[in-house]
């Protein structure tokens, strides 16, 4: 179907222009979360030539113990184990914390953290947020703990710090071993310290759309020797030395040519933060004062990467609701997600295993049918957010059009979103 005749009709009679009413869609090309940001590429391209010229591709490799060397020091750690992919590092550290039977975690993550412990018959038991926070309500996982229970995984959501007094307090009173999947708060802090150093050990991924990556990647941190050792013992295979294996393991290794690439993002790192706390204050600057419409704040007396501007809209005071602005953005070609949306534990297999777990997790529910992301990084400048910010205030203006018009495309608006949907860190237009 080419067009749509009524909606074009209904555009000549409103002021506003928004895609959804019929006007041109204000960007040319898609615009996605989590567009990778690129550093020096000499800089890279000379790292790789160098790599070639020595003929040493991966198994840890002298740019990949370049690398662990930095971001110890970046976060202010022991040791860093670099990994081949955030999931695969977690996977990695639940194994060598000899985590099994049940281990608490939130509902509201990516559905990686979930998985990385299903994958080793491990059932993750999803634990209430705070609303306010986004982060996993403490008060709640003192109420899962089990006979069985082994674990806490805090997830640091949007690179917002969890509770971490309020978990190793339960974890130490309760002879629990805590973890945290740090895959989003790479240059946070919480208190004044670096996130990398709390608990048993963090997890970060360096995947292509977080804000600092490594194409594919990640790494454990942790400032436990025995644990580290470990964790290299695992990562490759359990190989001790040259023809002697002491230890289960897997392939968890990063190669030369994805350190190369932290390596760049390192020398970047400041100046890719600079861009998007800058966008982060002009979202906030441009849609603070729209009715039911926050921005998720940071705490600016700490460390933040600022890698998401996450907008929550309240039903009851909003004129539109959010699947109605991701329908709108979608139209100007903004591919506005909603995060994480509809929690792990609507997903397989967790939706079978636990049908009533929702129960449990009203909190969650409701964020999760509140937020939704909108693109931030390097591919946008100022005007970029100013165009992004007077689609949500032309749309809510005219939010009785719009909804009409909503209405009408329905059907071609689900088959546009059902043709992005791809897993939330997969969102950039490289694999879409
Ligand atoms: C991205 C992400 C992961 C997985 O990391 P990969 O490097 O993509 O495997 C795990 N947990 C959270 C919270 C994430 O956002």
């Amino acid at each position: 179907m080419t067009g749509s005749p009524t909606a074009r009709a209904a555009a000549q009679f409103s002021a506003a222009p928004l895609a959804i009413l019929g006007a041109e869609p204000r960007f040319e090309e898609n615009l996605h979360i989590g567009r990778p940001n690129v550093g020096d590429r000499d800089h890279f391209l000379r790292l790789v030539n160098e790599m070639f010229d020595r003929r040493w591709l991966t198994n840890v490799g002298p740019l990949s113990l370049e690398l662990e060397k930095r971001v110890a020091d970046y976060v202010g750690v022991e040791h860093c184990v670099a990994m081949c992919n955030g999931t695969i590092a977690l996977e990695i550290a639940v194994r060598a914390a000899g985590l099994s039977g049940e281990v608490i975690v939130p509902a509201y993550t990516f559905v990686a953290t979930a998985h990385a412990l299903q994958w080793q018959q491990i059932t993750p038991v999803f634990c209430d947020m705070d609303p306010r926070t986004h982060q996993i309500d403490p008060a709640k996982v003192e109420e899962l703990i089990t006979p069985r229970t082994t674990g806490i995984i805090g997830v640091h959501v949007w690179g917002h710090p969890c509770n971490i007094e309020a978990l190793t307090e339960i974890a130490e009173r309760r002879g629990l071993k805590l973890m945290f999947d740090a895959a989003h708060a790479f240059g946070c802090s919480h208190k004044g310290r670096m996130i990398g150093g709390f608990g048993l050990a963090e997890v970060f991924s360096f995947h292509a759309t977080k804000f600092f990556n490594t194409f594919e990647g990640g790494a454990v941190t942790t400032n436990d020797a025995e644990f580290a050792k470990r964790l290299r013992l695992m990562r490759n295979f359990g190989f001790s030395g040259l023809d002697e294996v002491a230890h289960a393991g897997t392939n968890g290794k990063m190669s030369e040519v994805c350190a190369a690439m932290g390596l760049c993002g390192l020398e970047s790192l400041d100046s890719v933060i600079e861009v998007n706390r800058r966008n982060y204050h002009l979202f906030r600057e441009g849609l603070g004062d729209l009715p039911g419409v926050s921005v998720f704040e940071y705490d600016e007396a700490e460390s933040n990467n600022f890698q998401y501007i996450v907008i929550e809209i309240d039903p009851e005071r909003c004129p539109l609701n959010r699947d109605e602005l991701v329908g709108v953005y979608h139209a100007e070609r903004v591919l506005a997600r909603k995060y994480f949306w509809p929690g792990v534990h609507r997903m397989e297999p967790y939706k079978s295993f636990f049908p009533q777990a929702g129960l449990l997790l009203g909190e969650t529910e409701r964020v999760a049918a509140r937020v939704m992301l909108l693109p931030t990084g390097t591919q946008l400048d100022p005007g970029g957010v100013a165009t992004l910010c007077d689609i949500a205030r032309q749309a809510i203006q005219h939010a009785g059009e719009v909804r009409t018009a909503l209405q009408r495309m329905l059907p071609d608006l689900q088959k546009s979103s059902e043709a992005s949907a791809t897993p939330p860190t997969d969102a950039d237009a490289e694999r879409s």
